[in-house]
């Protein structure tokens, strides 16, 4: 094995042997079970650092422990993508220093294509063959995806979010301000990242009226953009413990889909306009989509940021919903490049913070995992962080 890990200890720098040392990864072995497992050290090639992670917060893998169905990226000893950490190792001529606070965006975009060299999301980069799936290719084999990270590196760990030391390229990873913490900065992902660039996208501003449908922490998270850019919530949902969660963020208004009212509510609301500026869907549930296309005014933006079920369809009425009211639709699931700067500006306000506070509702060590997970399939929850060195 390398001796190449230099830790800093008291400003000391200590090389130590690699050999000797572990890593610990979080493993869902069968439905409703979460176990640690011991695994090798990453090995970290050129333009990679190792991440001695801090926070790994929880996002699909809730739904992962109850159903043992995992996406193309996730296996039982491959789950999380989100998190933030201390730069343990890097390589030579990395723009990183060991001690840098970091957070990990996820994936390992090509850096060549359209997408990449435009400032889009890396998760929809070229190198992630989405529309080749049937074709059988190997999780392994993508490279712009979590376990081609560990391929490409030849490591046996690191690859994935939960887990002790992450291996991330250094194009997805970013410094954070030192007044940031770890807790606020751990929303980059998921919670407010990509519902920045959602935001980002539907061109929220001040005086617009959005509609936030579908909640869970994706919804809450666009709440909190929404809001931070000056425009009014409606939240539209039936889970009391997260409906009065959302009120306490500052949403204007909060709808029950099942009233016979609920479209009436949200034209008194949007007055001349009738209807909202943008709706963000956050469950991918045709119940919550019809609803949110519904409430937008003509010309209206509808962004998806949430899915249940990859298998689940939606069939709007091309003349009636889409072309006589002009809306446009469109979806994603992560954070632009472009937007990266903007986002951690953002973290760094104090309004933000006490939302932030409000969300992450729950934290766990990682050991305590199937807990958290728990936790999260009641839905009496907001965000949940995992500790991985806990
Ligand atoms: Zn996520
Ligand atoms: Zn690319």
């Amino acid at each position: 094995m390398n001796d190449h890990v230099a830790v800093t200890k008291n400003n000391i720098i200590i090389t130590e042997n690699t050999a000797t040392k572990t890593n610990t990864v979080l493993t869902i072995p069968a439905p409703r079970s979460a176990a640690l497992a011991t695994k090798p050290y990453p090995v970290a090639g050129p333009g990679f650092v190792v991440v001695e992670v801090e926070v790994a917060p929880v996002c699909n893998e809730g739904r992962i422990y109850r159903d043992h169905q995992f996406e193309w990226h996730d296996s039982p000893e491959h789950l999380g993508h989100e998190g933030v950490g201390t730069i343990v190792e890097t390589r030579p001529r990395s723009r990183f220093e060991i001690g840098d606070r970091v957070v990990v965006f996820q994936g390992n975009s090509c850096g060549k294509c359209f997408v990449c060299t435009q400032g889009l999301s890396p998760t929809h980069c070229l190198g992630i063959p989405y529309e080749g799936y049937e074709d059988g290719m190997a999780p392994q084999d993508v490279t712009a995806g979590l376990l081609g990270i560990e391929k490409v590196n030849g490591s046996d760990s690191g690859g994935f979010g939960m887990v002790r030391y992450r291996l991330a390229p250094e194009h997805m990873v970013m410094r954070l301000p030192d007044n940031l913490s770890f807790h606020h900065a751990a929303s980059a992902n998921c919670t407010l990242g990509c519902t920045y660039t959602a935001a980002e996208e539907s061109g929220v501003k001040a005086g617009d009226v959005v509609l936030v449908g579908g909640v869970g922490f994706i919804g809450m998270g666009a709440v909190v953009n929404a809001l931070h850019r000056g425009a009014q919530v409606v939240v539209l949902g039936r889970n009391s413990y997260r409906m009065d969660l959302c009120r306490r963020l500052g949403a204007t208004a909060v709808i029950d889909p099942d009233s016979d009212d609920w479209l009436d509510q949200i034209h008194a609301l949007t007055g001349d306009r009738r209807g909202v500026d943008v709706a963000f869907e956050c469950s991918g549930a045709p119940y919550y989509l019809e609803r949110c296309m519904a409430g937008l005014r003509r010309y209206g933006t509808l962004f998806s940021m949430g899915f249940n079920d990859a298998a689940v369809r939606f069939s709007p009425s091309i003349l009636n919903d889409l072309m006589d009211r002009h809306i446009n639709w469109t979806g994603g699931h992560d954070v632009r490049f472009r937007d990266r700067d903007g986002l951690l500006r953002m973290l760094c306000d104090p309004q933000v913070q006490n939302r932030i506070d409000m969300i992450v509702t729950h934290t766990y060590p990682m050991s305590r995992a199937a807990e958290a997970f728990e936790t999260a399939l009641t839905k009496n929850c907001g965000k949940i962080y995992l500790l991985p060195q806990h």
